[in-house]
């Protein structure tokens, strides 16, 4: 099919804006999206020192690409990678191997630490564990809370003034619909481009420029600039409630192109309602054990950390 914006040979359909387009104006038009959230959200200042949180997957690969872009024309920001090894037999060892030779390629610091040595525990061990626990919450529950804290104790400690993070399109409206589907709305308050209790030290902000691609498109980005990237799923994936919300988000968009984009305004407009009602602004408390930050007296680190007699 030929593109909408010139004669070439097309590489894509955007089916929410009925368009089909070659590698150039795809690209062009990605990166625009990208330089508007940026620019929209004013999430990145002249004199910052970001950490892009580095996965192995193809959404933090695209970030970092178009991060290092952006940052060396603007040269007194910096930027650094971090990528958190979980401890996933047949999983993590490609991740840490594709972001290592990545970072080099791209001549970017790059740091790793892994849950076993930074906490004493992988995250097959974990799953083992929670084997033996009656009411276990699924693997990823355990995963993004290690992965969280340690990603923002780090970033800390390397001085990073951010942390840049891959969440796309479908991520934010998965996370909506999880919240809402769980009655959970005061976490819509945290969501959005940044977040973060900005004035509080111990807390790194964070932000996510790709909040507005949608995650096959991040996909065919990555393709056509042969990002190296590890398509293989977390094995443990498949238990999450995640899941279930992506394929019916997914089913929606398909028989209603645009429905996400539509849904993040619906996010957006949201946000500022449920930040007033919840006042997310105010200073939270430090954790009685570790001195984290968190909402009540321990943090939910150390809640597990107890919970795995790690403490
Ligand atoms: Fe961790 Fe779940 Fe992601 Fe696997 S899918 S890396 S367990 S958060």
């Amino acid at each position: 099919m030929q593109c909408s914006q010139c004669s070439k040979t097309s590489v894509v359909e955007l089916k929410y804006s009925k368009q089909f387009l070659c590698k150039p104006h795809f690209t062009r038009l990605f990166e625009k999206r990208v330089r508007r959230t940026i620019r929209k959200n004013k999430l990145l200042r002249f004199d910052d020192r970001i950490a892009v949180a580095l996965s192995g997957g193809k959404d933090s690969a695209v970030l970092l690409k178009i991060l290092n872009e952006l940052t060396k024309k603007v040269r007194t920001s910096s930027l650094f990678a971090i990528t958190i090894d979980e401890g996933i037999a047949g999983y993590s060892e490609n991740n840490i191997e594709i972001t290592k030779k990545f970072c080099e390629e791209l001549e970017i610091r790059h740091y790793i630490f892994s849950f076993k040595d930074e906490i004493g525990i992988t995250m097959d061990e974990v799953v083992n564990k929670i084997k033996n626990l009656s009411k276990a919450a699924p693997p990823c529950s355990y995963c993004g809370v290690f992965r969280r804290n340690l990603l923002n104790i780090k970033a800390r400690e390397l001085e990073a003034t951010k942390i840049a993070t891959g969440h796309n399109l479908d991520d934010e409206c998965q996370v909506m619909f999880m919240n809402f589907i769980r009655g959970d709305l005061g976490r819509i308050a945290r969501m959005g481009t940044y977040t973060g209790i900005i004035k509080n030290e111990k807390f790194v902000p964070k932000i996510k420029p790709l909040r507005e691609c949608p995650e096959n498109e991040i996909k065919i980005y990555a393709e056509l600039n042969k990002l190296v990237f590890n398509s293989k799923r977390c094995p443990y994936s498949r238990y999450a409630f995640r899941e279930t919300v992506r394929n019916c988000l997914n089913g929606i968009e398909e028989k209603h192109p645009g429905s996400k984009f539509q849904a993040l305004k619906s996010i957006d407009e949201l946000i500022p309602i449920m930040k007033e009602v919840y006042k997310t602004g105010e200073l939270p408390n430090k954790c009685e054990i570790c001195g984290e930050l968190t909402s009540g007296g321990v943090c939910k680190f150390c809640e597990i950390m107890g919970e795995f007699q790690l403490l």
